[in-house]
């Protein structure tokens, strides 16, 4: 029996005008869809005239219906998987029924569509030629921490998803951890009506939110440490690159190589110092 395939189905983030052809089609042409919440997706699929059967998947049934979606799959059905809005597995559960099929060798196909990530890096006016995405900040205080304290060094441009009613309180950590002159976007209800783009530092945007109180949706684009900051970097910073840099995959050596180019470190002693810590 030859398995069906799981398409990654995006939906708009705000603009119905984002429905591509190519999404349609795929929806239409699947035996059934997997949504994050099913409410959300039958009100799409009834704007778009579509009658389907859906299945949940999300957070909190992602194991058994994983299964249950896989299972489906591998006995020749087709699935699109979509989330409440964007591109799925992108800061949602999607990301674990697509390792579970690729375990499985079960195909595999993501369409292109809207994603509120990329459309707010493209739109920021910060360097977009290597960039981490860092999605939601923990809510745990140890945690959130941790995570900030990983990217003191970065030079990459960063992407952080945010609810409204938690960014004064990360604006003010993103601060301590990056200071108040650092580069920010601030991008607000991305492709809706109310659209906005702010492009200001860290403290003006604190200043600001201490104002008007913030609403809607946003996606925040920091910039990253900049070059110009090399000769102020220690070697604990660079250490914290390399490790970095390992985590997301780079042996040892090749973490040291890039680290001690960018920072100007002696290759040796950063690589001694690495392996000592
Ligand atoms: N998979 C989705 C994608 O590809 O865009 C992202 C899912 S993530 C759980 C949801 C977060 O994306 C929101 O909390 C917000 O930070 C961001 N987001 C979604 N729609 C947005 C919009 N129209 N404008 C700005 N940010 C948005």
């Amino acid at each position: 029996m030859m398995a069906g395939t799981l398409y990654l189905v995006p939906t708009p983030i705000g603009n119905l005008g984002d429905i591509s052809p190519r999404i349609r089609q795929t929806l239409e042409a699947a035996d059934f869809i997997a949504a994050e919440d099913t409410r959300v997706t039958r009100k799409l699929l009834n704007h778009m005239e579509l009658h389907k059967p859906l299945v949940s998947y999300y957070e909190h049934n992602k194991r058994e219906s994983g299964e249950k979606i896989a299972a489906r799959l591998a006995a020749g059905e087709t699935c699109a998987l979509v989330t409440d809005a964007g591109t799925p597995a992108i800061s949602d559960p999607g990301e674990e029924l697509v390792r579970l099929c690729a375990e499985r060798e079960i195909p595999v196909c993501a369409i292109c569509g809207p994603c509120a990530a990329i459309t707010a890096l493209a739109a920021s006016g910060l360097p977009t030629g290597r960039f981490t995405f860092e999605g939601f900040l923990s809510t745990c205080k140890k945690s959130r921490r941790e995570h900030l304290a990983s990217l003191t060094a970065e030079t990459r441009t960063m992407i952080f998803d945010e609810a409204p009613h938690k960014l004064t309180a990360t604006l003010d950590d993103l601060c301590k951890t990056f200071g108040g002159e650092r580069r920010i976007a601030l991008c607000r209800e991305l492709t809706k009506l109310h659209e906005e783009i702010v492009r200001t530092t860290i403290a003006q945007a604190q200043a600001l939110y201490a104002e008007t109180p913030p609403r809607g949706e946003y996606v925040l684009i920091v910039a990253g440490a900049e070059a110009a900051k090399k000769e102020t970097l220690t070697l604990e910073d660079a250490l914290a690159l390399v490790k970095q840099r390992t985590a997301d995959g780079l042996s040892k050596k090749d973490a040291v190589r890039e680290v001690a180019a960018e920072t100007g470190f002696p290759k040796n002693d950063l690589y001694a110092a690495a392996m000592k810590a």
